[in-house]
């Protein structure tokens, strides 16, 4: 049984003020003691999270991290070695945000995915078709080949303790959400390609859909079999609305 998981992107949101407000607000919210709850908030913010949640339940990570593991001469970089040391459990790494507008490829993902990993950081590592590739039925291919070039660099042991979040490009942000038959589809693909590696480790990832998610569509789309929780964008930054998803879990 796959412990379900719900994750909070905040992405680049937020003041010193305003974050205070949000986790107040987030530790009166009555959050489900089975489920994962996970912020990410901005870098600069993420030590001020960590204070405020220290002792809670809700675990804290960042939403991106360099390809380099350790320290050295990479300004504006932060590693995952800085990161783990901060405290920080967990990192989004491959979110369409990078790919497209940082132009951050496969390759570099992996990198990522790879010094999250040895580093002790836990990668969620984000994959999903743009509208053109499932319009062209390209859907499967597109989310296999982002998967697949991971795991052919580091290996599917490299799963046991990752999670993977399958965020349609045109659901991100944009109000459309994948029908929960869409979702259970991808989810059930993507178990897929890892069982062909090792079916005990496909059967224990966790794999989690993002693409405006809501507390309306939530139950229905957490209630499919192949579905373990949401990577939550917009709705993560309304305490009651983020609450409400942790609870649908
Ligand atoms: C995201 O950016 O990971 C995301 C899922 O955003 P939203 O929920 O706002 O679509």
């Amino acid at each position: 049984m796959r412990r379900k998981m719900v994750a909070g992107n905040w992405k680049m949101n937020g003041t010193r003020t305003s974050v205070a407000e949000l986790i107040g607000s987030l530790r009166v919210e009555e959050l489900p003691s089975d489920v994962d709850v996970v912020v990410l908030p901005s870098s600069i913010h993420l030590a001020q999270v960590l204070s405020d949640l220290q002792g809670g339940t809700i675990a804290v990570g960042a939403q991106d991290c360099s390809t380099e593991p350790g320290f050295g001469a990479f300004t504006g970089e932060e590693s995952a070695t800085q990161l783990r040391d901060l405290g920080c459990a967990w990192v989004l790494v491959g979110h369409s945000e990078r790919r497209s507008l940082f132009a951050e490829s496969d390759q570099v993902v992996c990198r990522k995915f790879s010094s999250a990993q040895v580093n002790g950081l836990k990668p969620i590592l984000c994959v999903g078709e743009t509208l053109e590739e499932r319009q062209l039925g390209k859907t499967l291919d597109a989310v296999s080949q982002q998967l697949n070039s991971v795991l052919d660099v580091v290996g599917v042991d490299a799963f046991e303790s990752a999670v993977v979040a399958y965020e349609p490009v045109w659901a991100i942000g944009s109000g459309l959400t994948a029908t929960p038959g869409q979702a259970q589809e991808v989810h059930a693909a993507i178990r897929a390609v890892v069982a062909q590696r090792n079916p005990r480790i496909a059967g224990g990832l966790r794999i989690l859909y993002g693409g405006s998610v809501k507390s309306e569509n939530a139950v229905e789309l957490f209630a499919q079999a192949d579905v373990d929780g949401g990577l939550i964008g917009g709705a993560s930054l309304k305490a009651n609305e983020f609450g409400a998803i942790c609870r649908a879990a």
